[in-house]
C-alpha cells in the first residue's frame, strides 16, 4: 500500500527552495510506503515494544519528530530532559523502531562513517552508555570479540604487517579449526567492538521517552511537513503544527521526497539458524567470536544472537523510486542460503529459520546528513551509512542539545547538508546499484 503525500507548500518561495535539502521537495516520485513489516529474529527474545494510539485531530507542539527509530526516540527523549515544559510528539508511520532500529546487526563500535574526528565518537558511545545505564535498559550490551575476515591470500599478508594496536593476526589454519569455516584466508581481531541486542534497545528507547512524557504515535506517517514557521506536518487523520521539526526516517527520507539528490537507500537481508544449544555452537566453531565482518566491498557480515541462532547479513541493492520495499524475498534468501553454504557448510544443513529485510540510509561520500535544512525550525539526522546504533542515539542526543539551546561542544557535528556530492537520479541509481544482488551470488 502506498499513500500519496500531500502536495508540499514551500513557504518564503525562492529563498527556501535555494535552501539545501528542502529545494527537492515539491518534485520527484514516491509517497510513504505501508506495507506492513516482519519481525527480525531479535523480536523472539525481547520485551514487547509499548503499545501506542496513532495521531488524531489536529494539534500545535513545540517540537514533531518524524520517524520512530532509534533517531527519533532519542531525540524526543532528551528534548524532553532539557525542556520539560516542551509537548513533544513522535510520528512513526508503521510500529514503533519497526525499520532499521529493531532489525540491524546488533554491532556498535565508536565510529562514524565518514566523520574522521577521533574523539567524538568516543563520547558519543559514552552517551549510549550512560543511556543504558540511567535508563536501566537491559539489552545485552557488552564487548564482544569481532573477526575482520579476508578472503586473498594478498589482503591477509598485507593486514598482518599493518595490525593496528590491541589487535592480533589469525591465521587460516586457526580460522578452519576454531570457527567452523575454510573460506577465509586469515582474519584480524581488533578492538573495541560491542554487541546489543537491537530490539531490546529500541524498547529501552522507546519506554524511556514515554517515561520523561514525550507522546508518541505509531501507524501515523507524516505524508508532507509544510515548511515555514511554525512548520505544518499533514498525517491522514490530523494535522500536527509545531515550532520545530526533526526529520528521523534515516533510509525512508526521500519517500518524504527529501533529500532526494543527497541520499539513497540500500537494502539488507539478514537469514538466522534456528536457536542452537551450546554444544552446537561449539561444536561449530561459534562460541568464539561473535560478531564476524568479511572485509570486501560488499560487506557480509556473521554473528550470533545473544539467545543462540546464527546469521548472515548481506546486501541486496537498490530498488527503484527509493522504494524501501524489497519484493524479492525469495531470490534474497537463496542468495542467503548460497552464502551459508559456502563459508559455513555444516550450518547451512541444520536449517535457516528467520529471514528478515532492512534498510540502510547511505550518501554518496559515506558522510551522516545531520543539521538544519529550511528555514532553521527543521532539523534532520539521517543517512549513517550503514552503522548507525551509536551515531542515531548521539544525533537524537545532539539535535536535542540544538533544539534546547544547549552549549554542547559536539553539536558542530550536525553540518546539515554541506559537503554532500549530489548523487544521481533514480534512472542511474538504478543502474549502479541494483545489480549488486546478482554480485553477491558467490561463484
Ligand atoms: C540489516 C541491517 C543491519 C545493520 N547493522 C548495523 C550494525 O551492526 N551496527 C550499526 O551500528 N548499525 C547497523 N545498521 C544501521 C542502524 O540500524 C541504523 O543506522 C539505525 O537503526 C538508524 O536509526 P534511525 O532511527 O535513524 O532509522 P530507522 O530505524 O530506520 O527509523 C526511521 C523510522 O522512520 C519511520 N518513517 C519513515 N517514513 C516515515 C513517515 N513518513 N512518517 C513517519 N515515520 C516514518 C520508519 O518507519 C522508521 O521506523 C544496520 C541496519 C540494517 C538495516
Amino acid at each position: 500500500m502506498e499513500l500519496s503525500r500531500r502536495r508540499f507548500l514551500v513557504a518564503g518561495g525562492v529563498a527556501a527552495l535555494a535552501a539545501p535539502g528542502l529545494a527537492s521537495l515539491a518534485v520527484g516520485r514516491g509517497g510513504v510506503e505501508m506495507n506492513p513489516r516482519e519481525d527480525a529474529v531479535w523480536a523472539e527474545d525481547a520485551p514487547a515494544m509499548p503499545s501506542v494510539p496513532r495521531f488524531e485531530g489536529d494539534r500545535k507542539v513545540d517540537l514533531a519528530i518524524v520517524g520512530g527509530g532509534y533517531t527519533g526516540l532519542s531525540c524526543a527523549y532528551y528534548a524532553k530532559l532539557f525542556r520539560p515544559d516542551w509537548k513533544v510528539v513522535v510520528l512513526e508511520s508503521h510500529k514503533l523502531a519497526s525499520s532499521a532500529s529493531s532489525r540491524n546487526s546488533g554491532a556498535v563500535y565508536a565510529n562514524y562513517v565518514g566523520i574522521s574526528d577521533p574523539e567524538m565518537p568516543e563520547r558519543g558511545l559514552n552517551r549510549l552508555r550512560r543511556f543504558m545505564e540511567t535508563e536501566e535498559v537491559e539489552c545485552d550490551f557488552g564487548p564482544a570479540s569481532t573477526l575482520m575476515l579476508l578472503t586473498s591470500k594478498s589482503a591477509a599478508e598485507k593486514a598482518k604487517g599493518d595490525l593496528e594496536s590491541g589487535a592480533s593476526f589469525v591465521s587460516s589454519d586457526a580460522l578452519r579449526d576454531r570457527t567452523g569455516s575454510d573460506y577465509y584466508e586469515g582474519a584480524v581481531s581488533p578492538p573495541g567492538y560491542y554487541r546489543v541486542q537491537p530490539m531490546k534497545l529500541a524498547v529501552g528507547h522507546a519506554q524511556a521517552a514515554l517515561r520523561v512524557g514525550a507522546e508518541l504515535f505509531e501507524d501515523s506517517p507524516a505524508l508532507g511537513i509544510e515548511n515555514g514557521k511554525p512548520a505544518r506536518i499533514a498525517t491522514p487523520r490530523g494535522e500536527l503544527v509545531a515550532d520545530h521539526v526533526v526529520i528521523a526516517t534515516n533510509a525512508h527520507t526521500p519517500r518524504l521526497d527529501l533529500l532526494r539528490s543527497s541520499m539513497y537507500p540500500i537494502h539488507q537481508y539478514s537469514f538466522a539458524t534456528r536457536k542452537l544449544t551450546s554444544e552446537e555452537m561449539s561444536s561449530f566453531g561459534l562460541d568464539r567470536w561473535m560478531l564476524r565482518f568479511e572485509r570486501s566491498l560488499l560487506p557480509v557480515t556473521f554473528s550470533v544472537t545473544p539467545d543462540g541462532h546464527f546469521f548472515v547479513r548481506m546486501v541486496l541493492g537498490y530498488a527503484s523510486n527509493d522504494s524501501c520495499e524489497w519484493r524479492d524475498v525469495e531470490g534474497a534468501q537463496r542468495v542467503a542460503k548460497l552464502l551459508f553454504e559456502q563459508r559455513y557448510p555444516a550450518i547451512a544443513d541444520i536449517g535457516l529459520t528467520h529471514g528478515w529485510h532492512g534498510v540502510t540510509g547511505h550518501t554518496a561520500l559515506f558522510k551522516q546528513v545531520s543539521g538544519v535544512i529550511g528555514e532553521g525550525n527543521v532539523h534532520v539526522s539521517a543517512a549513517y551509512n550503514g552503522l548507525g546504533i551509536m551515531p542515531a542515539h548521539n544525533n537524537g542526543y545532539l539535535t536535542a542539545c540544538k533544539l534546547a539551546g544547549r552549549d554542547e561542544e559536539d553539536t558542530r557535528f550536525l553540518t546539515g547538508v554541506s559537503g554532500q556530492l549530489p548523487f544521481p537520479r533514480d534512472y542511474y541509481r538504478s543502474m549502479m546499484l541494483k545489480p549488486v544482488l546478482n554480485l553477491m551470488k558467490p561463484v
